[in-house]
């Protein structure tokens, strides 16, 4: 094999390893072994992170970037969950109060909940970079904003 083949091949195989499919399947394993949560791909409107459940629902008709930015996000929920209770509390004082319907008025919660999204969202690109995944990050900021501006409209 010429030095020219073998260079061709080792890139070949790199690039078995450099896909969607292949982080999605990373980012599942990775939730589970740490936080003991289940990826589920089910008919659904959006993704969300159900922590009664341990599971975290990616809408199954979805193009793989979709379903990895997706996961990302929904376990940057799980990081700022996760990370200790008081101090989740204490972010986001307004988020996790009982105030029924109420609740869609309060200013502090919408502000709280907009707040929780955006580090979602920042979490989900730091982990990708711990965990060597390469997102391209126009798409992966287009996609964000898109959510991020659909929470306030
Ligand atoms: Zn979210």
């Amino acid at each position: 094999m010429s030095q020219q083949n073998k260079k061709y091949n080792i890139e070949f195989v790199l690039e078995l390893f450099d896909n969607d499919k292949f982080y999605i399947d990373k980012l599942c394993h990775y939730v589970k072994r740490k936080y003991h949560i289940t990826v589920k791909m089910e008919d659904c409107k959006d993704g969300y992170y159900n922590d009664d459940n341990k599971e975290i629902i990616i809408k199954k008709n979805e193009s793989d970037k979709s379903k990895l930015y997706t996961l990302l996000h929904e376990i940057g929920h799980v990081i700022l969950c996760n990370r200790d209770y008081l101090n989740y509390t204490l972010s986001f004082p307004f988020s996790h109060n009982s105030e029924g319907m109420k609740i869609y008025k309060n200013k502090n919660k919408i502000v709280d909940m907009l707040r929780e999204e955006v580090l979602a969202w920042d979490e989900g690109q730091k982990l990708a970079e711990r965990l060597n995944i390469k997102l391209d990050y126009k798409s992966f900021g287009k996609y964000r904003n898109k959510y991020i501006f659909s929470y306030i409209g």
